[in-house]
Formats: C-alpha cells, sequence, structure tokens
C-alpha cells in the first residue's frame, strides 16, 4: 500500500523497509512500533472507582439538578438511609461558562449548566479542602437514561469535565431514572432497593404538592415574605419527617407501606397549620401562567431559567409550577402504550398491563392524598391519557425524548379547562425535543388562534430578549384576567366592595388553606368572586 498517494513503487519499498528495521533502536523495536507506542494513548471510557459498604461511613454523595426544597426532602431520604448526602449549591449564570469550558460546544443549554455546576462546586472544594480529600471523601450521583435526547449523555459531559479538570479518579455513579430496584452500585456502597427509590420518590411528591402551594399562595399573601418563610419551616420539617422514616420491609412491605400509611399524611398536615396562619387576598385580578417546557429548565427555579417563576409573579402574574409528578406519571402510563400495541402477541401482556394500569391509580391516589392534606389547594395532576389523546393531531405520543408529546398536549390541556390564561413553555437552545415541540406548536394556534403561547428559547445570555418576548404575551392574559373578573361583576351584580364586605362576613376563606372551587375561570379572582357571591346569597 503506498503512504501517499500516486507514490512510486521504489518509494515505497524504501519507506516499507526504513520502517521495520529494528537494531540499533535501543527500544529494540522498530520505528513504527515505536511510534505507536509513545505517540498513541488509547481511548479508555470512564470507569468510577468502587464505592464501598465501608466508604460509606466518610464519603458524600452529592446531588442536585433539582430546587432547594426537593433536595432538602431528598438530602432526608438519603440521611434516613444511613447514606451522607449534600445537594451542590444551586446553579448560577457562572456555571453556564465553567460548563462551556470543559464540554462540547454541541451540548444542549441545560448540560453545560448542570455540568458547569459540578465543575464550580468541585474546584471549590479542591481549593477549600484539597484534592485527596475531594477525591476521596466525595462522589456525584447523577440520574441518565437511554433515549433521542442529551439526557441519555450527561454522565458523558461529566465525565469530560472531570477529565478537563485533571479529576478523573473521581467518582461518577449514574442510575437509571427507570428502575426503583437496581441492586448495589459498583462496590456495594451504594444500594438502589425500594426502601430508597420510594423514599426519594415520596421526597419529591412532597416537595412538589409544597411547591404548587408555595406559588399559589405568595402572590396573594398580605404580608410580604411570609410565604417564604413559611416555606422554610414546611421544608424543615418534612425533611425530619424523611429523615425519620420508619423502614418496613424491602421489596413489597415497603411498597405496601409507603402507599398505606398516614405518616407523610400526617406531616404534610402538620405542615399546613403552619400555612393556616398566612393571610391573602384572592380579589387582587392577577393573570395565570402555566410553566411548562424541558424537564429541568421548568423544575428549575434560580438564573439557569431565568429565575422566570420569580419574574412572572414580579410581573403581577400567578405561576402554575410543572411538578416532577408529572413526569413519573408519564413513566409509568409510557408502558401501557407500549404493551397496548403488543396485546394480541403474548397472553401475559393484559396481566401486566392490569398491574401497571393499578400501579398507576395507586400513584394517583396517593399524590391526591397528599393534596388533600394541604387542603387540596396544589393543583391535581392532569390525566395522562387526555394529554395523549389531545396532543395526537400534532405530536405522536412515541416520539420519546425530553417532555415527548406533553408539551403539547398540557398547553391545550391549561386551555381548554381553563387552568391558565397563557403558557410560557421554556426551550433550552440546542434541544432536539423541544424544537420540535416548538414546531408543533405552531400547528396547534393554528387550531386554537386564542391560545397565548409563549416560547422562551434560554441560553444563558439574552435574558433581556426572551423576558420582554414573554413580557409581550404576559400583557394579553393580563387583560384577559382583568376582563374575566369584570364578566363575573356584571353575571353578579356585585361591585368589588360588596364582594370585600362578604368576604369580611367569612373571615375564613382568606385563610391560605382554604380551597377556592375552579368555576370554570382562569383566573382565580374570577374564581373567588363567584365563590363568595355564592357565599353572600347563602
Ligand atoms: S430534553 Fe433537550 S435539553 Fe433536556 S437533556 Fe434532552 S436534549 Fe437536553
Amino acid at each position: 500500500m503506498a503512504f501517499v498517494r500516486n507514490e512510486p513503487a521504489w518509494m515505497e519499498r524504501d519507506r516499507a523497509a526504513l520502517l521495520f528495521f529494528r537494531p540499533p533502536y535501543p527500544s529494540g523495536r522498530s520505528i513504527r512500533e515505536d511510534a505507536v507506542a509513545t505517540a498513541i494513548e488509547h481511548y479508555t471510557a470512564y470507569k468510577a472507582r468502587p464505592f464501598t459498604r465501608e466508604d460509606r461511613d466518610k464519603v458524600t454523595i452529592l446531588f442536585g439538578g433539582l430546587t432547594w426544597k426537593h433536595e432538602r426532602l431528598v438530602q432526608g431520604a438519603f440521611h434516613n438511609m444511613g447514606y451522607k448526602a449534600q445537594p451542590i449549591p444551586n446553579i448560577t449564570r457562572a456555571d453556564l461558562d465553567a460548563g462551556k469550558e470543559l464540554i462540547d460546544v454541541g451540548a444542549c443549554c441545560p448540560t453545560i449548566f448542570t455540568t458547569g455546576s459540578l465543575v464550580s462546586h468541585l474546584k471549590s472544594e479542591v481549593a477549600l479542602k484539597g484534592r485527596d480529600e475531594v477525591v476521596n471523601n466525595y462522589l456525584f450521583l447523577t440520574a441518565g437514561a437511554c433515549g433521542p435526547c442529551r439526557f441519555g449523555q450527561y454522565h458523558q459531559s461529566y465525565e469530560m469535565a472531570l477529565d478537563g479538570m485533571g479529576l478523573r479518579d473521581f467518582r461518577l455513579l449514574l442510575l437509571d431514572d427507570n428502575q426503583m430496584d437496581q441492586g448495589a452500585h459498583n462496590g456495594g456502597g451504594l444500594e438502589i432497593n425500594l426502601p430508597l427509590s420510594l423514599g426519594l420518590v415520596w421526597a419529591v411528591l412532597c416537595a412538589d404538592v409544597l411547591t404548587d402551594m408555595e406559588y399559589a399562595i405568595r402572590p396573594y399573601e398580605v404580608t410580604p415574605g411570609q410565604t417564604d418563610a413559611v416555606m422554610k419551616e414546611s421544608v424543615e420539617i418534612l425533611y425530619e419527617a424523611f429523615r425519620q422514616r420508619p423502614l418496613k420491609g424491602k421489596k413489597w412491605g415497603s411498597l405496601a407501606w409507603h402507599f398505606t400509611t398516614p405518616y407523610f399524611k400526617d406531616a404534610l398536615r402538620q405542615v399546613r397549620k403552619k400555612w393556616d396562619a398566612i393571610e391573602v387576598d384572592r380579589l387582587q385580578v392577577k393573570p395565570r401562567v402555566k410553566v411548562t417546557g424541558e424537564f429541568w429548565l421548568q423544575t428549575h427555579e434560580g438564573d439557569g431559567n431565568y429565575n422566570i417563576k420569580r419574574w412572572l409573579e414580579q410581573e403581577g402574574a400567578e405561576t402554575i409550577p410543572p411538578p416532577i409528578a408529572v413526569w413519573f406519571d408519564y413513566l409509568l402510563r409510557t408502558p401501557m402504550w407500549r404493551m397496548e400495541k403488543k396485546k394480541h402477541l403474548d397472553k401475559k401482556i393484559p396481566m401486566k398491563m392490569a398491574m401497571v394500569r393499578l400501579f398507576g391509580k395507586l400513584y394517583k391516589g396517593n399524590y391526591n392524598a397528599f393534596r388533600k392534606a394541604l387542603g387540596n389547594v396544589p393543583n391535581q395532576l392532569p390525566d395522562q391519557e387526555e394529554l395523549k389523546q389531545l396532543a395526537s393531531p400534532y405530536f405522536h405520543h412515541e416520539l420519546r425524548g425530553g417532555e415527548g408529546h406533553m408539551l403539547v398536549g398540557k398547553a391545550i390541556y391549561s386551555h381548554l379547562h381553563k387552568k391558565a390564561h397563557m403558557i410560557c413553555e421554556l426551550s433550552p437552545y440546542s434541544c432536539m425535543p423541544n424544537t420540535m415541540s416548538v414546531g408543533a406548536m405552531a400547528n396547534v394556534l393554528g387550531r386554537y388562534p386564542d391560545l397565548l403561547y409563549a416560547p422562551i428559547e434560554v441560553k444563558g445570555d439574552a435574558e433581556v430578549h426572551a423576558l420582554s418576548r414573554c413580557q409581550m404575551i404576559l400583557t394579553e392574559a393580563k387583560k384577559r384576567s382583568q376582563s374575566d373578573f369584570e364578566e363575573v361583576l356584571q353575571k353578579t351584580g356585585l361591585s368589588l366592595e360588596a364582594l370585600r364586605r362578604i368576604e369580611a362576613r367569612h373571615p375564613e376563606l382568606c385563610r391560605a388553606t382554604t380551597r377556592i372551587p375552579h368555576a370554570g375561570y382562569a383566573g382565580t379572582a374570577a374564581n373567588y368572586a363567584l365563590h363568595l357571591a355564592k357565599r353572600g346569597r347563602a
């Protein structure tokens, strides 16, 4: 074979002789063997050092990516199982730059943010405690999955970043987000069994209902700052509940206990008493904005999404946050759709489907019991079958990745059921599934032209541009909430002052934990005015 195209045969012969000439080279290797031995460093996949049972008492499991409320309760579930665990600090704008420096430029914005936050944290810890201490006494736990989006490759970005920082011996553990019982991990120090997984899931569900409560109350609080203060106390009460959770059984026993115990509901009822003390004024007319979008971006509270949930509140809106529970519900539902197609091929499938259906019902029943413990103020979970059906003309449910068809489904659901005046969809820069959803929404808007939809591309910079775009749609949403309210005043024949007089006769209605029934309007003030009118006539 010629080394250079069109090389004469004599040149090829001479080169070959030179390459295979052995002594007098000191290594005793040919030039080629020498070159191969010295210049080529073969790629080896990252493999974490074992985390053993003995390490458990001295190694702290780091984790992150959720809100501070979710993370604190998750920490309680870890502590309960005897692990040292600590969330890394909330993501900041500087983490985006830290991530960009070390991972590939095509990564989606959540991958860059989360990698950057790990990088920043490890750098500061190394500076503070020294490299050996960090490498030996900490590890990072992350979730992953396979699929058509970056979520399946987060850990590779983390590995790339560790390489770049010279911390390849730092331990990174990867969990499958789809299995509750994964057994012992690499060395046996971490055992993903049902008691731990259920503790983590229940922690997320409790944080979800609390967060829903928080966003429903804060915009209407009479004393500024009271909701945030109560939220802090509530999270600590629940943290203790998770830390002291009784451990009942390893498998089915644990599952049965979690679904039947009043333990968590009692803890939530205790929390509810704190919220009872908050006085609210729900006659303030505010547009309700449903936040949807990519999983991490919509969950996050901070620089990673321009702090958009708080920003919407500052702009005079009531935000409806996206519970992680909807994502779990989606994960429970997708096997049903797959099995549905194959049920004529295997006799066992109908039985499996019945079990998944039962599990889904228990899951939703449990979530509703948590809501009830908080006075049913937190929102219901949407019906997954309905989301699929609403989205189906625009986005097929088998197109997995990101939130799949749910973004389209949730937007139509909120619009048709009058749950929100407007949808704010957070789309990460360089995200394939979200780009598809935003594209499909063009078609949806053709069918529902009065649906107020603000897709916000998030890439760390361009904050002013993104927020001003949202503000334009929000102006329309404000007009709608005002006209809803005026329509109710007209319908009932009551003025604002008359409503205030009825309210004064029913002070219990001003408590944060009083649920206001949905009476067909998207806005809280309109529904509340109708409720007051009924109470006034009673
Ligand atoms: S859904 Fe989009 S933003 Fe999220 S991990 Fe996948 S590619 Fe990245």
